[in-house]
């Protein structure tokens, strides 16, 4: 299936493009020229007017709702004598984009802006929109619309549909189904009222983590081989350490740094036993509901129900992707754990000493300084934010043909909020723009994202609305006479973040529901992981990686090679971690389970590492809501962007050649959520996907 386009009006513009050739020295140089150049094209580039206080954002909320009201009202009560696709199916999409384009805004607000009450006011602003899309999604008079349409589908009195026509009117039917609308009433209600009992147990099982604060007392002797800072920072008047075991980054350093066993095992314990008093049982109710959710919408298990619209399509596929890895990863992980035994065996003057949970991270970061020397923090000169910056931007924009612009943003929701306007190299096609957001403040994400602010869109006039997004991310500012440096990461994280921007503003896709990175959740992860990738090539790294005191020191490759070892060196328990997050979360979703924590408790022993005892670390494990039964996806996504790379890997210009980029570019960035992402990488890759280049960069 390709994806294409059916009506007349885009063609034609389509056409129209054909004789315009922008770019050389005509490039504009500021937004509004852009945007002209955009019309030009039968194209939109806009930026939104960003609401400046809390009474704007609910005005905003209320005005666009209203007006998709209006609009839904008018499309129920449409002639059922005159449903077509326009009408029905894809009228759908036109109505709720203004809805999807506040809710994208309303998100990123709620992120970064500095004001609190603006903070505030977008979070409400979300809860009301995601609120009214549930509630339009299950309004059966526009369930009724699309019936009629798709009974004269079946019975073959319209024309038949193809590529991502076909495709929107296939899972709008899907999703019907899967929110029960096509069961009786009474069902329906009872799948309704067991999905609010769902979210009402999600929320309290979310919460019940966020609030959760664990601290455990130590001597200094006890936390003996922490870092200084850390033993400054967490001293108390008593004279004891304070250790939150609900705290990553003090349960990291610990774990990895702390010589004293019963330390580290203490620690461990407490952590995976925070919340197993409440939401043990908590976990167990709503593994119980999703099970009967999935029996009375006709699933084997909730995992089939989930996983049914993702790429992997079934529970078993899943499962059986997740089993075989692991079993193909024994004997590396094997091997890491004997490693591990002997450093441990030395150290405690025991020749049997067993590895257990709280010991791997520990003996592991040993190993990583014994035998591999590499000091990651000596290689931040290396990578000067803004020399990083311009390097990967050389790469995208070669690879892809495409030609990168900074313009004046106009209003800025932060001072140093940059902008940059993307354009077809060739052409001159204006695809996009995106904002970077660099630096942590306070009140901010505190991750790294992208963010959607205008998604792409054939609109019904058939212009196209070209998308815009912003890169949230949270570097290091410099210091003094210091700029800003990136450590290697960091620079990995970049090319990926980047690359979901690329994904959103390079899309061809006719519907909003398509458009850039609306993917499968299994696959989304796959075309920017990737570009993790050209953070370890000499290559790339070359042309960017220089000391920033002295330009003629370029990173020294054989550092990337022990970076890259180091790396190898960990992924046998890397993975079997992951994998065992993996198998528990689809094993306690697979039907008839009763105590949840057991099972992953099981699960972890089998594939990792015994558990503390009494313990139960799913009670403690956000993901179970939201990324239940798709933790798979992590492990998946990574499978298949290591099949993609060795499309560059082959190629005669390898990580930078351009051909490669555009097949890329046409087959997967392109085309979105389009078609289906498996027929996408079947397409880029020119044969079916395996998982080999996975396995072999697992060092299996
Ligand atoms: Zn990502």
């Amino acid at each position: 299936m390709r994806s294409m386009r059916l009506y007349a009006v885009p063609l034609l513009l389509l056409a129209c493009c054909s004789q315009f050739h922008w770019g050389g020295n005509q490039t504009p140089t500021d937004f509004v020229g852009f945007q002209a150049q955009a019309q030009a094209q039968g194209l939109i580039l806009e930026l939104p007017e960003y609401e400046q206080t809390a009474e704007e954002v609910a005005l905003s909320v209320t005005q666009v709702l209203a007006e998709a009201d209006k609009e839904l009202d008018a499309y129920a009560a449409q002639s059922m004598n005159a449903v077509n696709f326009e009408s029905s199916i894809a009228a759908l999409d036109h109505i709720t984009y203004p809805v999807s384009v506040v809710t994208s805004r309303m998100w990123l607000m709620k992120e970064t802006q500095q004001d609190a009450t603006m903070r505030a006011a977008c979070t409400e602003a979300v809860q009301r929109l995601s609120e009214w899309a549930v509630a339009v999604s299950y309004r059966v008079d526009l369930y009724e619309v699309c019936q009629v349409f798709d009974q004269m589908y079946r019975a073959e009195t319209v024309g038949k549909l193809s590529g991502e026509d076909l495709k929107l009117y296939e899972e709008t039917m899907r999703d019907y189904r899967r929110d029960g609308m096509s069961l009786s009433e009474e069902v329906r209600g009872k799948v309704a009222e067991l999905k609010n009992e769902l979210n009402r147990l999600s929320t309290e099982f979310d919460t019940n983590i966020t609030d959760a604060q664990v601290v455990l007392r130590f001597t200094k002797e006890e936390l003996t081989g922490v870092s200084e800072d850390f033993l400054v920072a967490s001293l108390q008047e008593s004279g004891d350490h304070h250790v939150r075991a609900t705290t990553t980054p003090d349960y990291m350093m610990v774990m990895q740094n702390c010589s004293m066993g019963a330390t580290r095992k203490a620690l461990n314990a407490a952590r995976y036993s925070t919340c197993k008093e409440n939401n043990g049982p908590i976990l167990n109710q709503m593994v119980g509901v999703r099970n009967e959710i999935a029996d009375l919408l006709g699933y084997g298990s909730w995992a089939d129900y989930k996983i049914e619209p993702k790429m992997a399509q079934t529970a078993a596929a899943a499962n059986s992707f997740g089993e075989d890895l692991a079993a193909r990863l024994q004997p590396k992980f094997d091997a890491e754990v004997s490693v591990l035994q002997k450093y441990k065996a030395e150290d405690v003057g025991d020749p049997s000493a067993k590895i257990n949970w709280w010991d791997f991270r520990y003996y592991q970061n040993q190993m990583m300084k014994e035998e591999f020397g590499v000091d990651s923090d000596a290689l931040r000169h290396y990578f000067p934010l803004e020399k990083v910056l311009v390097g990967m931007f050389d790469v995208y924009e070669h690879i892809f043909n495409l030609e990168f612009t900074a313009v004046d943003p106009g209003y800025r929701w932060v001072d140093d909020l940059r902008l940059h306007v993307v354009t077809d190299a060739s052409t001159g096609k204006v695809m996009g723009a995106f904002y970077l957001d660099l630096f942590p403040r306070e009140g901010k994400y505190n991750h790294f994202a992208q963010f959607d602010i205008i998604g792409g869109k054939r609109l019904a006039d058939g212009r196209y609305q070209r998308p815009v997004v912003s890169l949230v991310c949270n570097f290091t500012p410099g210091v003094g006479d210091q700029p800003a440096l990136m450590n290697h990461g960091e620079v990995e994280t970049i090319f990926h973040e980047f690359g979901h921007a690329m994904h959103s503003i390079l899309t061809e896709a006719s519907y909003a529901r398509y458009a850039g990175a609306n993917v499968e959740r299994d696959f989304v992860e796959a075309p920017s992981q990737m570009f993790e990738a050209w953070a370890w090539d000499p290559t790339v790294l070359s042309n960017f990686a220089k000391d920033w005191r002295d330009e003629s020191k370029v990173l020294p490759m054989e550092t990337i090679v022990a970076m890259e070892k180091a790396k190898a060196a960990t992924t046998g328990i890397f993975y079997r971690r992951q994998l065992a997050l993996a198998l528990s979360d689809l094993r306690i979703h697979a039907g008839g389970v009763t105590d949840a924590g057991e099972v992953c408790n099981q699960t972890n022993t089998e594939l990792l590492f015994a558990v503390p005892e009494k313990s139960n670390f799913a009670a403690y494990w956000g993901h179970l809501t939201g990324y239940d039964a798709g933790y798979y996806g992590y492990a998946w996504a990574d499978s298949i962007a290591a099949d993609l790379a060795t499309v560059f890997e082959n190629a005669p210009q390898g990580f930078l050649d351009q051909e490669v980029g555009m097949r890329l570019r046409r087959e997967i960035y392109q085309v979105g959520g389009s078609r289906k992402g498996g027929e996408s990488v079947r397409a880029f890759l020119g044969r079916p996907p395996t998982n080999a280049a996975f396995v072999k960069n697992l060092g299996l």
